[in-house]
Protein backbone atom coordinates (compact mmCIF):
# COMPACT_ATOMS: atom_id res chain seq x y z
CA UNK A 1 0.00 0.00 0.00
CA UNK A 2 1.02 3.41 -0.88
CA UNK A 3 1.60 5.46 1.94
CA UNK A 4 -1.21 7.90 2.62
CA UNK A 5 -0.56 11.83 3.47
CA UNK A 6 -3.39 12.46 5.28
CA UNK A 7 -7.38 11.31 4.87
CA UNK A 8 -7.63 13.02 1.75
CA UNK A 9 -4.98 13.44 -1.55
CA UNK A 10 -5.99 16.19 -3.56
CA UNK A 11 -3.18 15.69 -5.69
CA UNK A 12 -4.61 12.58 -7.27
CA UNK A 13 -7.96 13.80 -7.28
CA UNK A 14 -7.03 17.05 -9.56
CA UNK A 15 -4.39 15.06 -11.60
CA UNK A 16 -6.12 13.76 -14.19
CA UNK A 17 -8.23 17.11 -14.55
CA UNK A 18 -4.89 19.32 -15.29
CA UNK A 19 -5.69 19.81 -18.80
CA UNK A 20 -8.87 20.83 -18.51
CA UNK A 21 -8.61 23.11 -15.57
CA UNK A 22 -5.30 24.43 -17.51
CA UNK A 23 -7.75 25.09 -20.45
CA UNK A 24 -11.10 26.41 -18.17
CA UNK A 25 -7.98 29.02 -15.92
CA UNK A 26 -6.96 30.07 -19.51
CA UNK A 27 -10.45 30.97 -20.78
CA UNK A 28 -11.11 33.26 -17.86
CA UNK A 29 -7.58 35.25 -17.92
CA UNK A 30 -8.06 35.42 -21.57
CA UNK A 31 -11.90 37.03 -21.06
CA UNK A 32 -10.18 39.55 -18.17
CA UNK A 33 -13.26 39.06 -16.44
CA UNK A 34 -13.02 37.96 -12.86
CA UNK A 35 -15.70 38.53 -10.98
CA UNK A 36 -19.57 38.05 -11.23
CA UNK A 37 -18.83 37.32 -15.26
CA UNK A 38 -20.19 34.59 -17.34
CA UNK A 39 -18.28 31.63 -15.64
CA UNK A 40 -20.57 32.81 -12.29
CA UNK A 41 -23.73 33.11 -14.37
CA UNK A 42 -22.93 29.72 -16.45
CA UNK A 43 -21.88 27.46 -13.18
CA UNK A 44 -25.16 28.83 -11.59
CA UNK A 45 -27.40 27.30 -14.15
CA UNK A 46 -25.75 23.95 -14.03
CA UNK A 47 -25.90 23.35 -10.71
CA UNK A 48 -29.28 24.20 -10.51
CA UNK A 49 -30.13 22.07 -13.17
CA UNK A 50 -28.29 19.78 -11.06
CA UNK A 51 -29.75 19.92 -7.95
CA UNK A 52 -33.36 20.32 -9.97
CA UNK A 53 -33.89 24.51 -8.47
CA UNK A 54 -34.81 26.81 -10.19
CA UNK A 55 -31.94 29.52 -8.81
CA UNK A 56 -28.49 29.15 -7.82
CA UNK A 57 -26.88 31.67 -6.01
CA UNK A 58 -22.71 31.22 -5.90
CA UNK A 59 -20.92 32.86 -2.52
CA UNK A 60 -17.56 33.03 -1.21
CA UNK A 61 -18.36 30.06 1.29
CA UNK A 62 -20.89 27.28 2.70
CA UNK A 63 -20.99 29.43 6.05
CA UNK A 64 -22.13 32.77 4.05
CA UNK A 65 -24.90 30.06 2.78
CA UNK A 66 -26.27 29.58 5.74
CA UNK A 67 -25.76 33.11 6.90
CA UNK A 68 -27.37 34.35 3.93
CA UNK A 69 -30.25 31.49 3.90
CA UNK A 70 -31.03 32.33 7.37
CA UNK A 71 -31.19 36.36 6.41
CA UNK A 72 -33.20 35.61 3.53
CA UNK A 73 -35.72 33.86 5.46
CA UNK A 74 -35.80 36.90 7.54
CA UNK A 75 -33.89 35.57 11.07
CA UNK A 76 -32.10 37.79 13.31
CA UNK A 77 -32.03 38.78 16.41
CA UNK A 78 -34.85 37.69 18.89
CA UNK A 79 -35.27 34.73 16.20
CA UNK A 80 -34.59 30.78 17.24
CA UNK A 81 -33.11 28.62 15.06
CA UNK A 82 -32.88 24.69 15.32
CA UNK A 83 -30.02 22.60 15.10
CA UNK A 84 -27.81 19.81 15.81
CA UNK A 85 -24.53 20.25 17.68
CA UNK A 86 -22.39 17.23 15.96
CA UNK A 87 -22.07 18.92 12.55
CA UNK A 88 -18.46 20.94 12.86
CA UNK A 89 -20.05 24.39 14.45
CA UNK A 90 -20.84 25.60 11.05
CA UNK A 91 -24.25 26.61 11.43
CA UNK A 92 -23.86 27.84 15.06
CA UNK A 93 -21.88 30.56 13.81
CA UNK A 94 -24.06 31.43 10.90
CA UNK A 95 -27.14 31.65 13.43
CA UNK A 96 -24.95 33.70 16.11
CA UNK A 97 -24.22 35.51 12.93
CA UNK A 98 -27.36 36.82 12.46
CA UNK A 99 -28.11 37.56 16.53
CA UNK A 100 -30.93 34.76 16.34
CA UNK A 101 -29.91 32.10 19.14
CA UNK A 102 -29.20 28.52 18.55
CA UNK A 103 -31.56 25.86 19.94
CA UNK A 104 -29.96 22.19 19.68
CA UNK A 105 -32.05 18.78 18.95
CA UNK A 106 -30.59 15.45 19.99
CA UNK A 107 -29.04 13.20 17.14
CA UNK A 108 -30.46 9.36 15.83
CA UNK A 109 -27.81 7.06 17.99
CA UNK A 110 -27.11 5.00 15.12
CA UNK A 111 -27.44 7.67 12.00
CA UNK A 112 -26.25 10.39 13.81
CA UNK A 113 -28.53 12.82 11.80
CA UNK A 114 -31.36 15.08 13.44
CA UNK A 115 -33.84 13.33 15.38
CA UNK A 116 -37.65 13.75 13.88
CA UNK A 117 -38.92 13.06 17.47
CA UNK A 118 -36.39 15.13 19.22
CA UNK A 119 -37.15 17.69 16.75
CA UNK A 120 -40.71 17.68 17.12
CA UNK A 121 -40.62 17.65 21.12
CA UNK A 122 -38.92 20.77 20.68
CA UNK A 123 -41.51 22.48 18.34
CA UNK A 124 -44.16 21.79 20.44
CA UNK A 125 -42.43 22.89 23.58
CA UNK A 126 -39.95 26.20 22.11
CA UNK A 127 -40.96 29.07 19.84
CA UNK A 128 -38.48 27.97 16.63
CA UNK A 129 -38.42 30.65 13.52
CA UNK A 130 -36.16 28.30 10.73
CA UNK A 131 -34.94 24.75 11.47
CA UNK A 132 -30.91 23.76 9.63
CA UNK A 133 -30.81 20.16 8.71
CA UNK A 134 -27.12 18.92 7.98
CA UNK A 135 -26.78 15.70 5.82
CA UNK A 136 -23.97 14.78 7.79
CA UNK A 137 -21.24 12.61 6.40
CA UNK A 138 -23.24 12.76 2.53
CA UNK A 139 -26.21 10.77 4.34
CA UNK A 140 -29.65 12.36 3.38
CA UNK A 141 -31.87 13.26 6.70
CA UNK A 142 -35.23 11.81 6.83
CA UNK A 143 -36.54 14.55 5.15
CA UNK A 144 -40.21 13.25 5.13
CA UNK A 145 -40.89 13.38 8.85
CA UNK A 146 -38.85 16.87 9.47
CA UNK A 147 -41.12 18.42 6.64
CA UNK A 148 -44.48 17.30 7.98
CA UNK A 149 -43.22 18.74 11.70
CA UNK A 150 -41.98 21.36 10.56
CA UNK A 151 -44.63 22.53 7.87
CA UNK A 152 -47.55 22.00 10.71
CA UNK A 153 -45.94 24.66 12.56
CA UNK A 154 -45.27 26.92 9.45
CA UNK A 155 -41.29 26.63 10.14
CA UNK A 156 -39.08 26.91 7.18
CA UNK A 157 -36.71 24.37 6.88
CA UNK A 158 -32.82 24.85 5.53
CA UNK A 159 -30.69 21.80 4.26
CA UNK A 160 -26.87 22.43 5.13
CA UNK A 161 -25.72 20.55 2.27
CA UNK A 162 -22.14 21.11 2.09
CA UNK A 163 -21.06 17.35 2.67
CA UNK A 164 -24.23 15.70 0.08
CA UNK A 165 -23.29 17.05 -3.37
CA UNK A 166 -25.49 14.71 -5.53
CA UNK A 167 -27.24 12.39 -2.30
CA UNK A 168 -30.91 11.55 -3.97
CA UNK A 169 -33.82 9.91 -2.73
CA UNK A 170 -36.35 8.88 -5.07
CA UNK A 171 -34.68 11.28 -7.93
CA UNK A 172 -34.69 14.08 -5.67
CA UNK A 173 -31.23 15.89 -5.52
CA UNK A 174 -29.78 17.15 -1.76
CA UNK A 175 -30.94 20.49 -2.35
CA UNK A 176 -34.42 20.38 -4.05
CA UNK A 177 -35.47 18.84 -0.64
CA UNK A 178 -36.91 22.24 1.59
CA UNK A 179 -36.65 26.00 1.46
CA UNK A 180 -33.83 26.90 0.56
CA UNK A 181 -30.20 24.77 0.67
CA UNK A 182 -26.47 25.39 0.94
CA UNK A 183 -23.10 24.10 -0.26
CA UNK A 184 -19.86 24.64 0.36
CA UNK A 185 -17.43 24.34 -2.57
CA UNK A 186 -14.15 23.88 -0.24
CA UNK A 187 -11.71 21.57 -1.43
CA UNK A 188 -12.15 18.48 -0.05
CA UNK A 189 -15.66 18.61 -0.23
CA UNK A 190 -17.42 16.22 -2.97
CA UNK A 191 -17.44 18.95 -5.47
CA UNK A 192 -14.72 20.93 -4.59
CA UNK A 193 -13.50 24.22 -5.66
CA UNK A 194 -9.46 25.15 -5.78
CA UNK A 195 -10.08 26.96 -3.02
CA UNK A 196 -13.31 28.64 -1.08
CA UNK A 197 -16.91 29.09 -2.60
CA UNK A 198 -20.15 27.85 -1.65
CA UNK A 199 -23.79 28.58 -2.91
CA UNK A 200 -27.58 28.74 -2.41
CA UNK A 201 -30.08 26.53 -4.19
CA UNK A 202 -33.97 27.31 -4.00
CA UNK A 203 -37.00 27.15 -6.10
CA UNK A 204 -38.13 29.78 -4.55
CA UNK A 205 -36.98 33.00 -6.40
CA UNK A 206 -37.78 35.70 -3.58
CA UNK A 207 -35.21 33.56 -1.16
CA UNK A 208 -32.27 33.66 -4.35
CA UNK A 209 -33.29 37.44 -4.99
CA UNK A 210 -32.86 38.08 -1.27
CA UNK A 211 -29.31 36.46 -0.93
CA UNK A 212 -27.62 37.44 -4.39
CA UNK A 213 -28.40 41.63 -2.70
CA UNK A 214 -26.73 39.88 0.55
CA UNK A 215 -23.56 38.63 -1.37
CA UNK A 216 -22.93 42.53 -2.66
CA UNK A 217 -23.60 44.84 0.28
CA UNK A 218 -27.22 44.35 0.36
CA UNK A 219 -27.40 46.19 -2.91
CA UNK A 220 -30.50 46.25 -5.13
CA UNK A 221 -28.97 47.61 -7.53
CA UNK A 222 -25.66 49.38 -7.75
CA UNK A 223 -24.69 51.29 -4.52
CA UNK A 224 -28.28 51.81 -3.46
CA UNK A 225 -28.14 49.34 -0.51
CA UNK A 226 -31.58 48.22 0.63
CA UNK A 227 -31.23 45.52 2.32
CA UNK A 228 -29.64 45.23 5.65
CA UNK A 229 -27.26 41.85 6.29
CA UNK A 230 -25.57 42.00 3.60
CA UNK A 231 -21.44 41.59 2.98
CA UNK A 232 -18.79 41.01 -0.16
CA UNK A 233 -19.39 37.13 -0.59
CA UNK A 234 -18.98 36.29 -4.44
CA UNK A 235 -17.57 32.87 -5.93
CA UNK A 236 -15.14 34.33 -8.63
CA UNK A 237 -14.86 33.68 -11.92
CA UNK A 238 -12.01 31.47 -12.06
CA UNK A 239 -13.37 29.10 -9.46
CA UNK A 240 -16.87 28.67 -10.86
CA UNK A 241 -14.69 28.12 -14.15
CA UNK A 242 -12.68 24.87 -12.17
CA UNK A 243 -16.22 24.07 -10.43
CA UNK A 244 -17.81 23.73 -14.75
CA UNK A 245 -15.01 21.30 -15.29
CA UNK A 246 -15.54 19.21 -12.09
CA UNK A 247 -19.56 19.28 -12.20
CA UNK A 248 -19.73 16.94 -14.73
CA UNK A 249 -17.46 14.05 -12.90
CA UNK A 250 -19.43 14.42 -9.17
CA UNK A 251 -21.99 11.27 -9.78
CA UNK A 252 -19.17 9.22 -10.84
CA UNK A 253 -16.77 10.30 -7.90
CA UNK A 254 -19.93 9.81 -5.54
CA UNK A 255 -20.77 6.09 -7.30
CA UNK A 256 -17.09 5.43 -6.13
CA UNK A 257 -17.21 7.01 -2.34
CA UNK A 258 -20.23 4.86 -2.15
CA UNK A 259 -18.36 1.72 -2.99
CA UNK A 260 -15.41 2.05 -0.96
CA UNK A 261 -17.47 2.90 2.08
CA UNK A 262 -19.27 -0.51 0.71
CA UNK A 263 -15.98 -2.06 0.72
CA UNK A 264 -14.81 -1.27 4.35
CA UNK A 265 -18.21 -1.71 5.66
CA UNK A 266 -18.53 -5.25 4.80
CA UNK A 267 -14.70 -5.96 5.02
CA UNK A 268 -14.63 -4.35 9.06
CA UNK A 269 -15.02 -7.18 11.38
CA UNK A 270 -14.14 -5.73 14.66
CA UNK A 271 -16.50 -6.40 17.65
CA UNK A 272 -15.22 -3.13 19.41
CA UNK A 273 -16.20 -1.38 16.24
CA UNK A 274 -19.33 -0.22 14.77
CA UNK A 275 -19.80 0.86 11.20
CA UNK A 276 -22.18 3.71 9.74
CA UNK A 277 -23.88 0.31 7.46
CA UNK A 278 -24.24 -0.01 3.58
CA UNK A 279 -26.65 1.96 1.18
CA UNK A 280 -28.09 3.82 -2.08
CA UNK A 281 -27.95 6.94 -3.85
CA UNK A 282 -29.46 8.74 -0.29
CA UNK A 283 -25.59 8.46 0.84
CA UNK A 284 -22.27 10.28 -1.09
CA UNK A 285 -19.87 9.12 1.59
CA UNK A 286 -17.82 12.47 2.20
CA UNK A 287 -16.91 10.60 5.39
CA UNK A 288 -16.69 7.04 6.23
CA UNK A 289 -17.12 7.44 9.79
CA UNK A 290 -16.74 4.59 12.33
CA UNK A 291 -17.64 4.62 16.02
CA UNK A 292 -15.19 3.15 18.69
CA UNK A 293 -15.60 3.17 22.84
CA UNK A 294 -11.69 3.11 22.67
CA UNK A 295 -11.10 5.47 20.04
CA UNK A 296 -7.69 6.91 21.01
CA UNK A 297 -6.47 3.31 21.49
CA UNK A 298 -7.53 2.59 17.92
CA UNK A 299 -6.15 6.16 17.01
CA UNK A 300 -2.77 5.01 17.96
CA UNK A 301 -2.77 1.90 16.39
CA UNK A 302 -3.53 3.17 13.27
CA UNK A 303 -1.00 6.22 13.40
CA UNK A 304 1.48 2.94 14.20
CA UNK A 305 0.67 1.91 10.78
CA UNK A 306 0.70 4.95 8.91
CA UNK A 307 -2.94 5.31 8.27
CA UNK A 308 -4.12 8.54 8.83
CA UNK A 309 -7.39 9.52 10.46
CA UNK A 310 -9.11 12.21 11.71
CA UNK A 311 -12.24 13.03 14.05
CA UNK A 312 -15.26 14.89 12.66
CA UNK A 313 -16.28 16.41 15.10
CA UNK A 314 -14.50 16.28 18.61
CA UNK A 315 -16.29 18.59 20.16
CA UNK A 316 -20.40 19.65 20.44
CA UNK A 317 -21.42 23.01 19.13
CA UNK A 318 -22.79 23.99 22.66
CA UNK A 319 -19.56 22.97 24.69
CA UNK A 320 -16.84 25.04 22.67
CA UNK A 321 -15.41 27.58 24.70
CA UNK A 322 -16.07 30.49 21.93
CA UNK A 323 -19.74 29.87 22.66
CA UNK A 324 -20.21 28.02 25.99
CA UNK A 325 -21.35 31.00 27.89
CA UNK A 326 -24.50 30.72 25.73
CA UNK A 327 -25.35 27.18 26.53
CA UNK A 328 -24.86 26.53 30.18
CA UNK A 329 -27.09 23.55 31.38
CA UNK A 330 -27.45 22.50 27.85
CA UNK A 331 -26.87 18.85 27.78
CA UNK A 332 -27.58 16.07 24.77
CA UNK A 333 -25.83 12.71 25.55
CA UNK A 334 -26.15 11.00 22.23
CA UNK A 335 -24.71 13.82 21.07
CA UNK A 336 -21.76 13.93 23.12
CA UNK A 337 -21.17 10.00 23.28
CA UNK A 338 -20.94 10.45 19.34
CA UNK A 339 -18.55 13.27 19.52
CA UNK A 340 -16.57 11.37 21.61
CA UNK A 341 -16.37 7.99 19.92
CA UNK A 342 -16.47 8.89 16.01
CA UNK A 343 -13.55 8.16 13.74
CA UNK A 344 -12.90 9.05 10.13
CA UNK A 345 -10.98 7.05 7.63
CA UNK A 346 -9.70 8.04 4.68
CA UNK A 347 -12.29 7.89 1.86
CA UNK A 348 -12.04 9.89 -1.32
CA UNK A 349 -12.38 8.62 -5.37
CA UNK A 350 -8.98 7.98 -6.00
CA UNK A 351 -8.63 5.38 -3.20
CA UNK A 352 -7.78 2.22 -4.69
CA UNK A 353 -8.85 -1.21 -3.18
CA UNK A 354 -5.53 -2.43 -1.74
CA UNK A 355 -5.16 1.10 0.22
CA UNK A 356 -8.71 0.34 1.64
CA UNK A 357 -8.00 -3.40 1.94
CA UNK A 358 -5.22 -2.55 3.85
CA UNK A 359 -6.90 -0.23 5.85
CA UNK A 360 -9.51 -2.60 6.91
CA UNK A 361 -6.69 -5.20 7.58
CA UNK A 362 -5.28 -3.14 9.92
CA UNK A 363 -8.54 -2.24 12.04
CA UNK A 364 -9.18 -6.04 12.39
CA UNK A 365 -6.24 -7.31 13.44
CA UNK A 366 -6.59 -4.51 16.32
C1 LIG B 1 -17.69 22.50 5.22
C2 LIG B 1 -19.01 22.67 5.86
C3 LIG B 1 -19.61 23.92 6.01
C4 LIG B 1 -18.90 25.23 5.77
O1 LIG B 1 -18.42 25.45 4.54
P1 LIG B 1 -17.21 26.49 4.31
O2 LIG B 1 -17.19 26.63 2.83
O3 LIG B 1 -15.98 25.88 4.86
O4 LIG B 1 -17.59 27.76 4.99
C5 LIG B 1 -20.90 23.98 6.51
N1 LIG B 1 -21.55 22.88 6.89
C6 LIG B 1 -20.99 21.65 6.81
C7 LIG B 1 -21.79 20.47 7.24
C8 LIG B 1 -19.71 21.51 6.29
O5 LIG B 1 -19.16 20.29 6.21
Amino acid sequence: MNTLKSINDLGRHTEPLRGELDAAIKRVLDRGWFVLGPEVTAFEQEFAAYCGTSDCVSLASGTDALEFALRALGIGPGKTVLTVANAGLYSTIAIVATGATPVYAEILPDKLLIDPTDMKRILDGHKVDAIIVTHLYGMLANMRSILLFAREKGIPVIEDCAQSHGASRQGKKAGSLADIACFSFYPTKNLGALGDGGAITTSRPELAEAVRQLRQYGWSSKYQATRPGGHNSRLDELQAAILRVKLPHLDTWNARRREIAKRYSMGIKNPRITTPGIHGEEHVAHLYVIRCAEREALKLHLAAAGIPCDIHYPIPDFAQSAYNAMFLGVQLPITTQACNEVLTLPCFPELTDAEVDGVIAHINSW
